[in-house]
């Protein structure tokens, strides 16, 4: 007779209720009735089938259960991951990330642009021309596949220090998509020090998705996002983001936060830019990729931060059962990704569906990449090199990955951030473990947070059915 496994699960409770998180498949179930006696009787090894569901409601639940992944057959593979299944053939492009510039207006001590996080040397300042950006968005369409839905992301240095050349490439790759059938959706990240109202406009007429990179408070933002001179640029920036919110009302606009060990305050932070900026919403990035440096959050930092996140978190949770939504955008990428049961077998889009441009044309596995040497992916001239992207995908696949191979967390994170481990470790291939357990603690905190939603007002989840909080 068959022999019935439990396959690896966390379980927690949200007040009265019990749930699991299936580890491999990555999913929340309830855990009540003959689901909760199932696998109960198979905690303490596998059972038979017989002595597991005598009843039709018992095999219903056995059924489930192994729909879900929750067990197998004794003996039988761990469930394998999506992309294991298939040879790795390059998937289809949906994003392509064009650093129109590397030069930037601010000298900000942590950007990884110009400061020790860089993977050279400084390059001498480049900016992307028409025809170079034409051939990005070219690449993306030919590479394209089925995906019918693409987007293109503006980055740099400081974007819009070449605004004349994003605004031509817009008008151009909305007419090529259009030639195609397809449909492309642009985002824009800036420091909003070249903010004008014909900008703020162009960008509301345009439904470019905005996000502005932006500290917290002047005494926070000051600390380091500097001009060359030291000056800060806080009393910059305020009253231009302030004339971008006010004319620009159909898109939500976000702020990134960089977070150093120097201003790690993310109550204060949200505080500003939510209640009294007006953001719809706040990421906060912490500095984490280089050790030694005195503003890279490390050790003690990590436990700070999770305090804080975790505060914010119980907002967030009141907030939504209350059926508002607290912009903290951190949590609401980790719920969304709970809720649509999301198990990568890489970190994230950089190689798969995403590649970054280089103001020069070279293709990089993702902006932080693009035009660093050995990381280049062919050229936006000459063509994506497909022969490195398969390369990318084996080594980069967590099957490979021994160390992150049984963590618990390994279908959410699956490694970190590539970038990351380059500059930390020399190896973008290996596993960022300096935040392996701040990373399972979050997600713990993550779970728990989702579940008491699911609870208290599970309408609220339904907003991640489709992709992003809006
Ligand atoms: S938390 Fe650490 S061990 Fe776990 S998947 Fe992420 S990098 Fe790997
Ligand atoms: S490698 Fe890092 S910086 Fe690049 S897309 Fe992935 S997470 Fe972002």
């Amino acid at each position: 007779m068959t022999l019935v496994r439990a396959n690896e699960l966390r379980r927690f409770n949200a007040g009265e209720r019990e749930f699991a998180f299936l580890v491999p498949s990555s999913i929340v179930v309830e855990l009540d009735g003959e689901v909760r006696s199932i696998l109960d009787r198979l905690s303490d090894g596998p059972k038979h089938v017989g002595e597991l569901a005598s009843s039709k409601e018992a095999i219903e639940a056995l059924r489930e259960l192994a729909s879900l992944g929750a067990v197998s057959r004794d003996g039988a593979p761990d469930v394998p991951l999506a992309e294991l299944a298939s040879p790795p053939v390059p998937p289809p492009l949906s994003t392509i990330v064009l650093n129109v510039t590397n030069s930037c207006n601010l000298s900000c001590r942590y950007c990884y642009e110009y400061g020790e996080d860089r993977l050279e040397s400084p390059a001498a300042p480049q900016i992307m021309d028409e025809e170079t950006a034409r051939r990005a968005v070219d690449t993306l369409i030919a590479e394209s596949g089925h995906n019918r839905r693409l987007q293109v992301t503006f980055f740099g240095g400081e974007t819009l220090l070449n605004f004349k050349v994003i605004r031509p490439t817009v008008e151009y790759a909305r007419r090529r998509a259009a030639e195609e059938g397809k449909f492309i959706d642009f985002s824009l990240t800036t420091n909003a020090t070249l903010l004008t109202r014909e900008i703020s406009q162009w960008l509301a007429d345009n439904r470019i998705g905005v996000t502005v990179s932006i500290d917290g408070p002047r005494d926070v933002q000051d600390s380091m996002r500097v001009f060359g001179r030291g000056l800060g640029s806080y009393d910059v920036v305020a009253p231009r983001i302030k004339e971008l919110l006010s004319i620009y009302k159909t898109r939500p606009i976000g702020a990134r936060v960089t977070l150093t060990a120097k201003t790690i305050d993310v109550p204060r932070i949200f505080h500003h830019l939510i209640d009294e900026m007006g953001f719809y919403e706040v990421g906060f990035a912490p500095v984490t990729s280089s050790s030694g440096l005195d503003y890279a959050i490390d050790g003690e930092g990590f436990d700070i931060l999770l305090a804080q996140f975790a505060d914010l978190a119980e907002r967030y949770v009141d907030a939504a059962i209350d059926g508002r939504y607290l912009g903290f955008s951190n949590l609401s990428d980790v719920l969304g990704e709970i809720h649509k049961g999301v198990s990568k077998a890489y970190p994230c889009g950089a190689g798969l569906g995403l590649l970054g441009v280089a103001p020069g044309g070279e293709i990089g596995l993702c902006h932080r990449f693009a035009g660093s040497g050995d990381h280049d992916f062919g050229d936006v001239h000459t063509g994506v090199d497909s022969a490195k992207r398969s390369e990318h995908l084996v080594k980069g696949h967590l099957d490979h990955r021994t160390d992150c191979r049984t963590c618990w967390v390994r279908s959410l994170c699956s490694g970190g951030c590539y970038h990351e481990a380059q500059v930390r470790y020399g190896d973008r291939f290996r596993p960022n473990l300096h935040y392996c357990d701040w990373i399972r603690a979050w997600t713990s905190l993550a779970l728990e947070a989702y579940t008491r939603i699911l609870v208290g007002n599970p309408a609220f989840l339904e907003r991640f059915d489709e992709r992003k909080v809006a």
